[in-house]
């Protein structure tokens, strides 16, 4: 897991979800100064690179799968990183997207885009991805390599795993309760 700079190369995206696991990572505070000598950010809302790179060390995925385009994301992710973290319970289990799905997805469109609306009630139909008739997590469409609990989980938590991939080892799952995910 090196680069030519020898740092892990990572790679993150938000599927659906509030971004929420994003910022627990950034909670990680001044540790992220030390974590950015072992680890680069090749590819993530955090930095402005576009494409995701043919080969990245370290995927880590935040958000249930809703829509066309969070598939897309999803397999473009397991395609081109060697392990993929399913990060927060949103990508773990579905948690709050995944609430939809007690509903017809029809009555679902017409609540948020109608009934909801006071100014211009509409249907979008262009520009935005397809929504998919069930939510669901990460591991129902690609294969994950680790899964960290939390809504979000845990700044410790997401540091804790971290490390420990630095360190060539494999994160305890049972560890991660330590930090509260
Ligand atoms: Fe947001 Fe919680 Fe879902 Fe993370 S797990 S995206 S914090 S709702």
């Amino acid at each position: 897991m090196s680069t030519a700079d020898s740092r892990i190369t990572v790679a993150t995206a938000w599927l659906d979800g509030c971004s929420g696991c994003h910022m627990s990572f950034l909670d990680m505070d001044e540790r992220l100064v030390e974590l950015a000598r072992q680890i680069n950010i090749v590819y993530s809302p955090l930095v402005d690179t576009k494409e995701l790179p043919a080969s990245v060390d370290l995927g880590i995925l935040e958000g249930s799968v809703s829509n066309d385009h969070d598939v897309t994301t999803a397999k473009a992710f397991r395609k081109h990183c060697k392990q993929l973290i399913s990060l927060g319970d949103c990508a773990v289990n579905g948690n709050v997207p995944a609430m939809r799905n007690a509903f017809k997805l029809d009555a679902v469109i017409e609540r948020a885009y109608r009934e909801n609306v006071d100014v211009n009630p509409q249907i979008p139909v262009d520009g935005v991805p397809r929504l998919r008739q069930v939510v669901l997590p990460l591991h129902g469409v690609v294969e994950v390599d680790l899964y960290v609990p939390g809504c979000p989980p845990p700044a410790d938590a997401i540091y804790y795993v971290l490390s420990e991939l630095i360190a060539g080892r494999t994160p305890e799952p049972n560890q991660l309760t330590r930090f509260g995910a």
